[in-house]
């Protein structure tokens, strides 16, 4: 399915692997990452995601230089490992391979089971494989997520001479794709206006998008504990939100294979079909109807899809970025009449032509979108040239071709680095999905006041 190899991306449509292992121990409760290779990894990945979220991140490296290159990393790890425990005391420390250290075969599972013998008393190790030259972001991101459950579902022992956390037995475990901090905090508000017990994993709901300190924290608070993630062998059930990804990405997968926790996926809640589905699957595992605020929330995002049509049925729009993301994207913008004509991914899986291909064709296009994956803007800008869509939606990197070719571009997903606000940027739900159509008709209204000859009169 992959348009080329990796050696020709110009511009590509994604950032690196172990940016999203970075990312998902940031959901982790007192969770400290360190990247196994050299210093400009952490400091890339820090910078994208400072300027994303625009909060502190700290991501420890071991340092890499010319003689580990040689000779291997397992020392400059160990250093790195006991530092990171000495001096941010964390509960749990994350570990994400770099380019360097995978090309050199640092076997890093090995390393980890020669330091906890070697350190009995070190807190969990998650070690996760995160070459970037495989993947992107969003795999890094997934496989941390199921490293994590891997790691610590199940392994009371790490709990030492704690009780284990009772209050996580029946809890239904939630897992999701990279979404913003303000789309996690409504799921959350979800599962509490249902009165659910849940394991939200990773939830950076705080850790990347908190509030004011008075005192300097380390590590940010927030985060799933721990404890939660033990016990999530204990739980009635799991839910897996995004796309139909591969099995070993999957934490829900595992945990009905390893331990029976019986489990579902749905897509991102975006748009009303896909959030009516969310929240029904929720009713059925809890047995719980629905508040009705929600029904009146969905009522008028319909209201919203019908004032709406008339500035956007029939627009041209081209959606790119994560699988997940993209997904939602779509089906959003088939519901409100638009005609989204090119879908782009850098990920090189396969999965988002299947996830497209099966959903129904938009009602206002004339023929099925073009899909590409494992794409880059240096080809997509040829393209975007010839289809001349009304809009573009996706992150920060498709500005220059916005800038060159005149077409408006509407920052979604990661990285958003050149607008304000991309932590609280929502679509989840029928009130994200309310205001991403407020962003997107505005632009288009925008869009036309700008071009049009005699700009707008209201009498
Ligand atoms: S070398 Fe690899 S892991 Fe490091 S920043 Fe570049 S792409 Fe990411």
């Amino acid at each position: 399915m992959s348009e080329k190899s990796y050696a020709h991306a110009s511009n590509p449509c994604r950032q690196c692997t172990p940016l999203g292992a970075s990312w998902a121990f940031k959901g982790i409760e007192n969770c400290m990452s360190v990247l196994h290779g050299s210093q400009g990894c952490a400091t890339y990945i820090r910078r994208y995601m400072i300027s994303h979220f625009r909060e502190p991140i700290d991501i420890a490296s071991s340092s890499f230089d010319e003689t580990t290159v040689i000779f291997g990393g397992e020392q400059n790890l160990e250093k790195a490992i006991l530092n990171v425990a000495q001096q941010y005391n964390p509960s749990v420390i994350g570990i994400g391979t770099t380019c360097l250290s995978e090309t050199i075969g640092d076997d890093v599972d090995r390393i980890i089971i020669t330091l906890k013998k070697k350190y009995p008393d070190l807190c969990p190790l998650i070690p996760v494989s995160t070459p970037s030259y495989q993947g992107t972001q969003e795999e890094g991101f997934l496989r941390t997520v199921s490293a994590a459950v891997q790691a610590l579902a199940g392994k009371y022992e790490f709990l030492g001479d704690k009780e284990a956390d009772k209050s996580a037995e029946g809890a239904i475990n939630l897992f999701t794709p990279m979404i913003s901090p303000a789309d996690m905090r409504w799921i959350k508000n979800v599962m509490e206006d249902l009165d659910m017990n849940y394991t939200l994993l990773p939830d950076y709901s705080e850790t990347l998008d908190g509030g004011m300190w008075s005192d300097y924290h380390a590590m940010p608070p927030g985060g799933t504990p721990m404890e939660r993630i033990i016990s999530m062998d204990q739980g009635e059930a799991s839910l897996e939100l995004g796309s139909a990804y591969p099995d070993e990405w999957r934490p829900g997968y595992y945990l009905q294979k390893r331990f029976g926790v019986p489990n579902s996926r749905c897509g991102l809640p975006v748009g009303i079909d896909e959030t009516d589905r969310f929240l029904t699957i929720l009713s059925e595992i809890s047995g719980k109807e629905i508040p009705r605020a929600y029904g009146k929330a969905r009522s008028r995002l319909i209201d919203a899809y019908s004032d709406a049509h008339k500035y956007l049925y029939g627009k041209k729009v081209v959606i790119f970025g994560d699988t997940s993301t993209v997904e939602a994207l779509y089906r959003l913008v088939s519901e409100i009449g638009m005609d989204p004509v090119l879908c782009f991914t850098g990920s090189p899986t396969g999965i988002l032509p299947k996830t497209i291909e099966r959903i129904p064709q938009p009602e206002a296009s004339t023929e099925p979108p073009l899909i590409k994956e494992n794409f880059d803007f240096g080809d997509a800008e040829s393209l975007i040239e010839e289809l001349q869509p009304d809009l573009m939606i996706g992150n920060s990197k498709g500005y220059k071709i916005s800038r060159k070719t005149g077409i408006p571009l509407l920052r979604m997903g990661f990285p958003v680095h050149d607008r304000f606000g991309a932590a609280r940027l929502r679509m989840l739900g029928y009130e994200g999905s309310a205001q991403l159509l407020d962003r997107i008709v505005n632009v288009v209204m925008e869009e036309k006041q700008s071009k049009s000859k005699v700009g707008y009169t209201y009498i």
